[in-house]
């Protein structure tokens, strides 16, 4: 387990998150090629005044170190290299996203438990259980998972 506060950026009352449409349709193409194991990634947020909504700037593609259908993990130096690049951008890690292949997109507690370890990092869930992919995001923090919207732009 890598340090979690590294590149996080600190909690803030933010309701929605936005992604420009041509990210998010590379979240579900990532999701959609790697449909035998949940693919997972990370995405970078330009920095917001406070109160706004963050809007994702990047998608980093990682591999899933356990190629699983059920659980992924993100290896450490992938990681630290995907949040070294960000920051060099003037960007910040704003999102950890996986995706539920057979399930809804909503987190399990696994995922609950292990966003503990990142505070003020919001989770997108691409599912594709449904035959249109349905992509959330959400805000977990002390075991409460709250639900953000999604503003595609
Ligand atoms: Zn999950």
């Amino acid at each position: 387990m890598v340090a979690a506060q590294i590149g996080a950026r600190p909690a803030t009352a933010a309701t929605a998150m936005v992604i420009a449409r041509a990210l998010l349709e590379d979240l579900v193409a990532h999701a959609r090629e790697e449909y035998d194991a949940e693919c997972c990634g990370v995405i970078a947020y330009a920095p917001t005044d406070d109160g706004l909504a963050p809007e994702a700037v990047r998608v980093h593609r990682a591999r899933n170190v356990f190629a699983s259908p059920k659980r992924f993990e993100i290896d450490g130096k992938e990681l630290l290299g995907a949040i070294e690049q960000f920051e060099d951008e003037g960007w910040d890690l704003g999102a950890i996203y996986h995706s539920h292949t057979h399930t809804e997109p909503y987190p399990s507690q696994t995922d609950i438990n292990f966003a503990a370890n990142w505070p003020g990092l919001e989770w997108v869930i691409v599912g594709l259980a449904t035959e249109e992919p349905d992509v959330r995001c959400y805000l977990i923090e002390d075991g409460a998972v709250r639900e953000l919207e999604l503003e595609v732009r």
